[in-house]
């Protein structure tokens, strides 16, 4: 198999040859169609998130088939269209994994992060974290919603009920969860970087009432807001723009530093919160939802040995949608 490598933190990914790897008994081994580039996998690159495993084959957005099955695989069969999503494997015995937040498990493996991911040719991971997806969907377009649209869903499922919503960071996430709050009948607020008419161009085209730079006032304050830029300094701007008892959620799973900020921002009842990877209930949710909603993905793909300029395209806000590496 060939695959994308990241040997050592801060240096680009090399291309490498490995043997084909065999899955263990309850693991499959899957050929990549496609796999999304996440902004977490630069977080991974960057060594921003503790003890990646090294070398790491990054990527966590994989679309394939099943081409090898451990013995104790009884739930995917060979050949069938699956995705293999950021939350790896669990304990299954820890008080989360025992209490249905097993997104919060306390021995978790990650894909793409502490297991090997989907930066490549071939993907072996565990049976019980790979799903199963619709058959006559385009792999390519279908790559982004395992994690931007996973997350993207848990966190406007934790934003509650509010009737306006506000996103900051109009990238991959948010172009799938606007549709998804459109949908639901929610008006959609997008908050991009100060002066970046494109990235409002973009998030026009998916049904927004209003699309701003991050440092502007909506013209109505928010019920809620969902922060996908990795940028603590959105945290008080959002709490901001939101109303009395409103909730601001980051999605991201790294950010740089909050600033201080005076206590009557967050005063009458405004709250904060975090979201943590996903479980398997999200991904059934999610995806049983995909069609309903007819969600479309706006993509950008790359040939898989291509992996490095998909990251620094990411990395440089140069991308309307998401990139989608294809070995
Ligand atoms: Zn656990
Ligand atoms: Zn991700």
């Amino acid at each position: 198999m060939k695959a994308m490598q990241l040997r050592q933190l801060g240096e680009p990914l090399v291309l490498t040859e490995l043997p084909d790897p065999r899955p263990a008994p309850d693991e499959v081994r899957v050929r990549v169609a496609a796999c999304g580039v996440c902004r977490t996998d630069l977080h991974v690159v960057d060594g921003e998130l503790p003890n990646p495993k090294l070398p790491i084959i990054p990527g966590h957005e994989i679309v394939g088939r099943v081409e090898l099955a451990g013995e104790n695989v009884d739930t995917l069969r060979l050949g069938m269209r699956v995705g293999i999503p950021w939350l790896g494997a669990t304990c299954g015995v820890c008080p989360y994994c025992r209490q249905d937040a097993e997104n919060l498990c306390d021995r978790p493996l990650f894909t793409g992060y502490t297991r090997d991911g989907g930066y490549a040719s071939h993907v072996v991971a565990d049976s019980r974290f790979v799903f199963a997806l619709q058959e006559d969907v385009d792999d390519v377009a279908t790559a982004p919603l395992l994690c931007a649209g996973l997350i993207g869903w848990r966190s406007l499922r934790m934003a509650g009920e509010g009737k306006r919503i506000g996103l900051y960071g109009f990238g991959a996430a948010a172009h799938i969860i606007a549709q998804v709050a459109r949908w639901q009948g929610r008006e959609v607020f997008a908050f991009t970087r100060s002066g970046d008419v494109a990235a409002q161009k973009f998030a026009r085209k998916f049904g927004v009432s209003w699309a701003g730079g991050s440092d502007e006032r909506p013209p109505e304050l928010l019920d809620c807001a969902i922060i996908f830029a990795p940028v603590g300094a959105l945290v008080p701007a959002a709490l901001k723009a939101v109303r009395k008892g409103g909730r601001v959620v980051c999605a991201g799973i790294h950010m740089s530093d909050i600033p201080s900020f005076p206590y009557k921002l967050l005063w009458e009842e405004r709250q904060i919160i975090s979201v943590a990877s996903l479980t398997r209930h999200d991904a059934t949710e999610f995806f049983a939802l995909v069609p309903k909603v007819g969600i479309v993905t706006e993509t950008i793909p790359y040939p898989l040995e291509q992996a490095n300029e998909a990251l620094a395209d990411l990395r440089n806000g140069r991308l309307q949608g998401a990139a989608v590496l294809v070995p």
